[in-house]
């Protein structure tokens, strides 16, 4: 049996990338290897799968009474935190913020940070990892509008 765990799971176009991550229930399956952590099960991380090249994306699922093992900062790059199920708790220079479904937090890179899941159910979240000041233009000011009408094929 193949390993399709990636090539299968994406579709590519001249300009997009899609993937297919599997349902938010299935993210505990995955896990990513850290240099000195080990497996961290449930952490995947975007870059490859979807060829980015501004940013990192991972998505996450924390196990109830699981939490970071190590506290962290960043070098260059800004990260937001998405949390979109569960709650728990992050650390950020000793200050506790409660985090739950639609709390999202930007921490600078020389924050340190750890964070925990202290419910019992799982807690589900996406980081963005950005270099810090990069951003030129945003939103709708990147945009541009070609004059064309909407089709959708049939
Ligand atoms: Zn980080």
């Amino acid at each position: 049996m193949s390993d399709c765990k990636t090539e299968c799971n994406i579709k590519k176009g001249i300009h997009f990338t899609a993937y297919e991550s599997g349902a938010q229930h299935d993210w505990p399956a995955q896990s990513v290897e850290i240099p000195g952590l080990g497996q961290i099960p449930g952490k995947h991380f975007l870059k490859e799968a979807l060829g980015l090249t501004g940013c990192e994306i991972s998505i996450n699922s924390m196990a109830p009474g699981a939490g970071m093992p190590i506290y962290h900062q960043h070098q260059q790059n800004e990260e937001v935190y998405v949390f979109i199920q569960g709650k728990g708790q992050m650390q950020v220079d000793g200050e506790v913020i409660e985090v739950k479904e639609g709390t999202i937090v930007r921490i600078a890179p020389g924050g340190e940070r750890i964070w925990r899941n202290n419910s019992n159910e799982p807690m589900r979240y996406l980081v963005i990892q950005v270099r810090e000041n990069s951003l030129n233009q945003y939103g709708l000011g990147d945009a541009k509008v070609p004059e064309k009408a909407v089709v959708w094929p049939s």
